[in-house]
């Protein structure tokens, strides 16, 4: 077509070449194009007929130009410079004018418009043409290092920063390589051998008291558990089996003759042992169990007995193969009456792992993910065993045979006694955490060097650069940087207890261990799709991550039915904090609400669309408390409504059960972004303050976004206003998507441990 005879008597006609190459570039040419580019081509009346003729030829259908045609057209356009064309009619000028010098004014005009008629981007048209010109800036992200992730690093590892090197150090041990098998006998065996390895380290005793051979530090106990989670978390849950369940339950619930006779070999490993208080028939409800501790006076024992198939205990850990003991959750029966339940210690095998006389032991079998670990079912004929195997500290028989407890209430002593153990809820989200940690560095580094599409004709472009990439995995790494700290503020809280505050650390960690839990499930699963083919293959981690924490959203307490905890602990101090305040307070109290709701809900602030305004940390904690405080007042009004209506309070409460979810989820929001404005401050570090600062309003931003309905419901934003924040959170997913893999690099998974060649670098 180039060089056939009409072009070559006129040359201006060339000004259509770029165009015929673009209409046929990609390969059909639908009616409605044919329709617009003939009326084009009719138009031009300083065109002779046959040269129309010719043209309109050239978008027949049934003679389409070969290939060849086509690249021949695209190097006779490539040989003009059109670095500065912006479009069509422009590229076709130039060809013109290459070829005889001017070009006649009806010819530059001719494809005047054309693109819009064709629904094209005129400077994509010409791209076409240089793809090697073009310079996207979704192409042009890359990772850079803004901060000194050292520091960083530092910082989150805190006080504890010997201890987990020590911990991560043994984990790169090639003792602990991977094992590849579905056999579960080796699992099992290579998971004991890896927590025996441990417990001579000291790091199973380590929360006990020094003369059981332990270190009295409960913090490191958790930082423990959390850097191990870097590893197979089989091998952390049979950690916390063994010296958390089992040891704690001794330690907490027994008093100091069975920390004598126990501890020191709980520490060791000597004494393997379990945590029985599930039973088939109640998990959530453990106060309905039926598994029985009968008084026997004259022979001053108990006898531990399952009244029925349902009431045997299930799904404990070490209880298939390895534990040699138990502390069984049974209700305590004397002379015939029910004093509620207590906590025994139950012998379940011999040294040589025979198991004893009255005992039934089954295998709970393959699971979805921890495997290395052998959950059983356990019941018990008529064992009987010695009186001071009961854990008394809450509970205990007297010299006289009656029930004794320095707590009067039951109801008290049952939750004082679970209280105690509130230590899984700290272990396990911070055990999810490790976890999310591990599945974001695989995800983002992969997203990082990943490339796919890409402007036409250009280099591919690294999946991490698309904006949907960002949107799914930048706000699960802001997500996992506020866990961080808030769970560090939770360990903090429990390590420094007092009494008084007791109630509330259990709400703070039944509300973080649901939230990071779910998070964490959230964060697998997201990663695992942002990976693509590459995270479904087991080598690649995310797999095995995935099963093995799954189950963190129910055992040591299901989320919903903890988030409903937290609610009722929420309304008992809300209803306490009213009744304590005399009614000059209470005007106070009354007045100051009116005048955050002034200040916070008048018609500029709602509307407020400003940067500045959008980022600004006041605006983001005020948000997220007057959220808090409205929920949670709605729900006792609410509640109250129903009460006084004359509803049955058990119906009350399951008619507001989704408000209440809500509001242990508010509660626990807002301590999470308080915890890590709080961080942000006390970072000394300009480069780390900046990039954590963005990580902060990100999880801000991300959290109103979700909860866009409640605002916009509730008259706190109005519709310009959730849109700006979008808009603010997708840019600022943009900026942290440059600081991405640094801020993985700061947590500091071992390599071993990551072991996904996905995530290896280079
Ligand atoms: C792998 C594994 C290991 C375990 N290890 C141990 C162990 O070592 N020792 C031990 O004692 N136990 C152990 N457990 C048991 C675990 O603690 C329980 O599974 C858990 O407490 C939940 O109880 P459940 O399974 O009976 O569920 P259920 O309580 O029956 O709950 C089922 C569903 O009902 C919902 N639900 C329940 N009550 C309510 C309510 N009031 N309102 C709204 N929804 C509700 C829950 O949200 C959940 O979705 C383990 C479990 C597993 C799977």
């Amino acid at each position: 077509m180039i060089h056939s005879l009409p072009i070559q008597k006129n040359p201006d006609l060339l000004v259509f070449v770029p165009l015929l190459f673009t209409v046929w570039s990609d390969a059909v040419l639908t009616p409605t194009e044919i329709n617009a580019l003939h009326s084009l081509i009719k138009k031009q009346d300083w065109l002779r007929e046959e040269e129309r003729e010719f043209l309109i030829e050239q978008l027949n259908p049934s003679h389409p130009p070969s290939a060849e045609d086509l690249k021949s057209w695209l190097q006779e356009i490539r040989k003009v410079d059109v670095s500065h064309a912006t479009n069509l009619a422009a590229v076709g000028s130039a060809l013109v004018a290459n070829s005889v010098g001017v070009v006649r004014q009806e010819a530059q005009k001719a494809l005047n418009g054309v693109e819009e008629t064709l629904g094209l981007i005129p400077q994509e048209v010409v791209f076409s043409f240089y793809p090697e010109s073009r310079k996207s800036l979704t192409q042009g992200q890359v990772t850079q290092h803004n901060f000194d992730v050292e520091l960083l690093a530092k910082q989150l590892d805190g006080s504890h920063a010997n201890l987990i090197a020590k911990v991560k150090k043994i984990l790169s041990d090639p003792e602990f390589a991977y094992i590849d098998t579905d056999n579960l006998t080796e699992q099992r065996e290579k998971v004991l051998m890896w927590a025996k390895h441990l417990a001579k380290q000291g790091f199973g005793s380590i929360a006990y008291p020094k003369i059981y051979g332990g270190a009295d530090d409960m913090a490191a106990y958790f930082t423990i558990m959390e850097t191990l989670s870097y590893h197979d978390l089989s091998l952390v849950v049979k950690f916390g089996v063994q010296f958390g369940l089992w040891g704690m339950s001794v330690y907490f619930l027994g008093t100091e003759k069975h920390h004598q006779k126990y501890l020191k070999d709980i520490g060791t490993l000597a004494l393997p042992g379990c945590f029985a208080m599930t039973e088939t028939n109640h998990g959530s409800n453990v106060r309905g169990i039926e598994t029985t501790a009968t008084y026997n006076h004259q022979q001053k024992t108990f006898t531990i007995h399952t009244p029925n198939v349902n009431a045997q205990k299930e799904y404990i850990g070490n209880a298939a193969l390895h534990g040699e003991m138990a502390t069984v959750f049974a209700k305590l029966i004397i002379d015939g009456k029910d004093y509620g339940v207590s906590a025994f210690i139950v012998a379940l095998r011999d040294k040589q792992g025979n198991i004893l006389p009255g005992i039934t032991i089954e295998d709970c079998g393959r699971k979805m993910g921890l495997n290395g670990v052998d959950n059983g079912k356990i019941s018990f004929n008529m064992v009987v065993i010695p009186k001071e195997n009961m854990l008394d500290r809450f509970a205990s028989v007297n010299e006289e045979g009656n029930f004794t407890s320095p707590i009067s209430s039951d109801n008290r002593r049952f939750f004082t006694m679970l209280g105690t153990l509130v230590g899984g809820r700290i272990g396990i989200p911070r055990s999810a955490l490790a976890a999310t940690k591990s599945a974001l560095t695989i995800a983002i580094r992969y997203g990082d060097k990943r490339r796919q599409f890409g402007p036409e004709g250009a280099e591919e472009v690294p999946i991490l650069n698309y904006r949907t990439h960002q949107r799914r995995l930048m706000p699960l790494l802001a997500n996992a940087y506020a866990m961080h700290f808030s769970l560090q503020y939770l360990t903090d809280r429990f390590i420094k207890r007092t009494e008084e505050e007791m109630q509330e650390i259990e709400a703070l960690a039944a509300g973080l261990k649901a939230f990071a839990t779910w998070t964490n499930t959230q964060t697998l699963q997201e990663c695992r799709e942002c990976c693509g083919g590459k995270g479904y293959l087991s080598e690649n981690r995310i797999d095995a991550l995935k099963n093995d924490s799954d189950i963190y959203t129910t055992f040591e307490g299901d989320n919903t039915v903890l988030m409903q905890l937290v609610a009722k602990s929420r309304l008992t101090e809300f209803k306490q904090e009213f009744s304590n305040m005399n009614v000059f307070r209470i005007l106070n109290y009354v007045a100051d609400q009116a005048k955050t709701s002034l200040s916070e809900m008048n018609p500029f602030v709602i509307r407020n669309t400003d940067d500045e305004h959008l980022l600004d940390p006041e605006f983001h904690i005020s948000a997220f408390r007057f959220r808090e405080r409205d929920i949670l007042t709605s729900a006792a009004k609410r509640l109250k409504r129903h009460l006084d209506s004359g509803m049955d309070s058990f119906d009350a409460f399951n008619v507001c059960q989704h408000h209440l979810v809500e509001v242990g989820f508010a509660y626990v929001e807002r301590i999470i972004l308080e915890q890590f404005q709080l961080a942000v401050e006390q970072t000394k570090d300009e480069g780390c303050k900046k990039v954590l600062s963005k990580l902060c309003a990100l999880f801000a931003l991300s959290q109103f976004d979700k909860h866009k309905g409640w605002y916009l419901e509730n008259g706190y934003m109005e519709g310009v206003k959730t849109k700006a924040i979008r808009k603010q959170l997708n840019q600022l997913c943009w900026e942290v998507r440059q600081d991405a893999v640094p801020l993985t690099d700061a947590f500091k998974i071992p390599e071993a441990c990551l072991s996904a060649p996905i995530a290896r670098r280079g």
